[in-house]
């Protein structure tokens, strides 16, 4: 049962929530038996009473995503687009992206493919996976017996770094909560993670790619695999048949037949 919370620290807590709403930033939890470090102790312990005792219907208004509560997943989708708008939460804004990739396909669909960022080609096109990466991985779509319209594609971050190069850190945090959500939206039974910064940023693990391969793990109730990057794989055409692998495991779980022949 709550406590009354202090007017003065409800209203830094709700404007500390709205802060973070507006960096999509909408799920919080609460960390049970936190150790605070004993020269911290003082300071913390009336805040973190504080936060002990809100309840969720004390916040009501500010703690809420704009696509809390809508069932139909392109409603949702459109909503958590329109709640992104011309992004500048971070610096690829200034730094030469043309457009926002949000994500394509299928808004129902039961398997998501998850990459690393645009490249030129999706910067050009505004859609993820539209270059020679995004022709092989249609190749190892159509090799699953499906079709790109089937899946739903996204990417961890949604804008170019300059010159392709790595998602910095503070880039992905700022930009994954999107994708989280619209992963929330559309609901999939199975989700693929295209190379290890997809794998080590949607599951908060560094290993190496031999680690991930080869085996479910469980992404907030959802079953996630992780695969080859097409982009290596374009590099290292020897490692399509260990992709080919992996996809069969996707099929196996979500029940599809499993055709003859792997990735070309
Ligand atoms: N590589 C990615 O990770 N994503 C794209 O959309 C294209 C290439």
């Amino acid at each position: 049962m709550p406590g009354v919370l202090d007017p003065e620290i409800k209203r830094a807590l709700a404007e500390r929530i709205r802060f973070y709403n507006e960096l999509g930033i909408y799920d919080f939890y609460r960390r049970e038996n936190l150790e605070i470090p004993p020269e911290l102790r003082e300071e913390m312990t009336p805040r973190s009473k504080a936060v002990a005792v809100v309840s969720e219907e004390e916040l009501p208004a500010v703690n809420s995503k704009p696509e809390s509560g809508v069932a139909d997943p392109v409603t949702a989708l459109r909503l958590i687009r329109e709640d992104l708008g011309e992004c500048t939460r971070c610096r690829l804004s200034k730094q030469g992206r043309k457009q926002i990739v949000f994500g394509v396909g299928n808004p129902k669909a039961e398997l998501m493919f998850i990459g690393e960022a645009p490249g030129a080609d999706e910067d050009q096109q505004g859609e993820p996976f539209v270059g020679r990466a995004g022709q092989l991985l249609n190749n190892m779509i159509k090799a699953m017996g499906i079709r790109r319209e089937d899946v739903y594609i996204a990417n961890i971050i949604k804008c170019r770094p300059p010159g392709n190069r790595t998602p910095e850190r503070d880039e992905c945090e700022t930009c994954s909560p999107f994708l989280m959500r619209q992963i929330a939206a559309i609901q999939p039974k199975a989700i693929v993670a295209l190379g290890a910064v997809a794998a080590k940023t949607l599951l908060a693990i560094n290993a190496p790619m031999s680690e991930f391969r080869g085996r479910w793990f469980d992404f907030r109730g959802t079953k996630l695999a992780v695969t080859y990057h097409p982009a290596f794989l374009l590099r290292d055409p020897r490692q399509k048949k260990e992709t080919w692998k992996d996809l069969q495991m996707v099929m196996k779980e979500l029940g599809m037949a499993i055709p003859a022949k792997g990735t070309e």
